[in-house]
C-alpha cells in the first residue's frame, strides 16, 4: 500500500493511472479536492478493489495520523500543493498553508507513523517530496543547468513555498531520520492538466478562436517533460532512490515560450486546420509580463540517469503530438 497526496490533480492522477497500469499494489489518495482537482480523471478506478480515496487536507494532523494508522502504507508521496505561480502572486495564503504548513503536518504525522514500524517495514519506508525546478531560481542563457546541490534562489511566492517545504523535508531526514527523498522536476505537460497552465490554455484558446496571450516577448525558457516520463521516474525513485538524496527530473527540452506556442499552432494547422484557411498562430498576442517572471529554468539530470537508470522517453515533438491529440479527442 502506498499513500499519495494530491492524487486528483494533474501529475498525481497520471501517477495513479500509471501505477495501476504496472502493478496491483493498493494505493490510497488523500486529496482536498481544490479547484485544481478533477475527480473524473480517476473515474475508471471507481470500482477498483485496490484504489482508495479519502477527501481531506494534508494540514489536518488527526486525519493524516488516522489514515496512516488505517492503511499502513510503505510509502508516502506528497504531490499535494497549490501549484499555479500566477495565483501565488495575486494571493499567497493557500500556498503558505498547503505547501509549507501542510507539508510540515504531513512530515510530523509520517515520522510518528514511521517510528511505530519495525524491521524490514521500517527499513523500506519512504517519504517522497515532489518539488520543482523553480526553487533553484532564474538562470541566464549561458548559465549551466541547475544541479541537485545548486543553491536555492526561489523568486515567486509559489517557488518560495515549495522551497520551504523541501527544506522542512530535508530537516525531517537530517534531524529525525525520516527516510525522505526529494525530487525536483521541470514543467510537466500531458493529459488532465488544468486549463490555467500554458499548454492546455493555448490548445483550448486556439480551438475557441481566442487570442493566445504570451507574457512579455515570449523569450522565457522552460524545460518540458511529458507527464508519463515524470511518473515513470517517480516509480523508479521509490524503488531505487537513496534516502536523504535529491534527484532532478527533466525532459532535456529547453524551449522558449513563443516556440512552445508556435509548435502547438503549427501542429493544429496540420491536424485540425481552421475552416477559414488561416493559421492558429495569427491568434498569438503578447501581454504585459508576469511580475518577477523568471527568465530560464534548466536542470542537469545526470544523477538520476546514472544512478537510477531513468531517462525521458519523449522529446517535445513526440510529447506535444500526444498531448494535442488527447485534447482534441476530449473536445470531440
Ligand atoms: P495540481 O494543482 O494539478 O494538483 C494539486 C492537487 O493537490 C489537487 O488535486 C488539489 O486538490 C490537491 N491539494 C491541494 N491542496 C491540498 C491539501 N492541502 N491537501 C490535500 N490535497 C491538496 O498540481 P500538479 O501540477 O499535479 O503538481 C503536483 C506536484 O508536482 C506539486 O507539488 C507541484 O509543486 C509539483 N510540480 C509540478 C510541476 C508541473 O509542471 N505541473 C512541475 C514540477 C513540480
Amino acid at each position: 500500500m502506498i499513500l499519495v497526496t494530491g492524487g486528483s490533480g494533474f501529475i498525481g492522477a497520471n501517477f495513479i493511472l500509471n501505477w495501476f497500469s504496472e502493478n496491483e499494489e493498493p494505493l490510497v489518495n488523500l486529496d482536498k479536492l481544490t479547484y485544481a482537482s478533477n475527480q473524473d480523471n480517476l473515474k475508471h478506478l471507481k470500482n477498483s478493489k485496490n484504489y482508495f480515496f479519502e477527501k481531506g487536507s494534508i494540514e489536518d494532523l488527526s486525519l493524516v495520523t488516522a489514515l496512516l494508522e488505517k492503511y499502513q502504507p510503505r510509502a508516502v508521496i506528497n504531490f499535494a500543493a497549490e501549484s499555479h505561480v500566477d495565483r501565488s502572486i495575486s494571493d499567497s495564503d493557500d500556498f503558505i498553508q498547503t505547501n509549507i504548513l501542510g507539508t510540515h503536518t504531513l512530515l510530523k504525522a509520517s515520522l510518528k507513523y514511521f517510528e511505530t514500524l519495525k524491521g524490514s517495514e521500517k527499513d523500506n519506508f519512504r517519504y517522497i517530496q515532489i518539488s520543482t525546478d523553480e526553487v533553484y531560481g532564474s538562470l541566464k542563457d549561458k548559465d549551466p543547468q541547475s544541479l541537485e546541490d545548486s543553491p536555492y534562489f526561489p523568486n515567486s511566492p509559489y517557488s518560495a513555498s515549495k522551497a520551504s517545504g523541501d527544506h522542512l523535508a530535508r530537516a525531517w531526514h537530517e534531524t529525525f531520520g525520516l527516510p525522505v527523498i526529494t525530487t525536483n522536476c521541470t514543467n510537466n505537460y500531458g493529459p488532465f492538466q488544468h486549463e490555467e497552465k500554458l499548454i492546455p490554455l493555448m490548445i483550448s484558446y486556439s480551438l475557441k478562436g481566442k487570442k493566445l496571450p504570451i507574457y512579455g516577448d515570449g523569450s522565457n525558457v522552460r524545460d518540458w517533460l511529458y507527464v508519463k516520463d515524470h511518473c515513470d521516474a517517480l516509480s523508479l525513485v521509490l524503488k531505487k532512490g537513496r534516502t536523504g538524496e535529491t534527484y532532478n527530473i527533466g525532459g532535456k527540452n529547453e524551449i522558449k515560450n513563443i516556440e512552445v506556442v508556435t509548435q502547438i499552432c503549427n501542429l493544429l494547422d496540420d491536424i485540425y486546420p481552421k475552416k477559414n484557411g488561416g493559421s492558429y498562430s495569427d491568434q498569438i498576442t503578447f501581454v504585459e509580463d508576469r511580475l518577477g517572471h523568471d527568465y530560464r529554468y534548466g536542470l542537469n539530470i545526470s544523477k538520476i540517469e546514472n544512478e537510477i537508470g531513468w531517462s525521458p522517453k519523449e522529446n517535445f515533438h513526440s510529447g506535444i503530438n500526444k498531448t494535442v491529440e488527447w485534447y482534441l479527442k476530449k473536445i470531440k
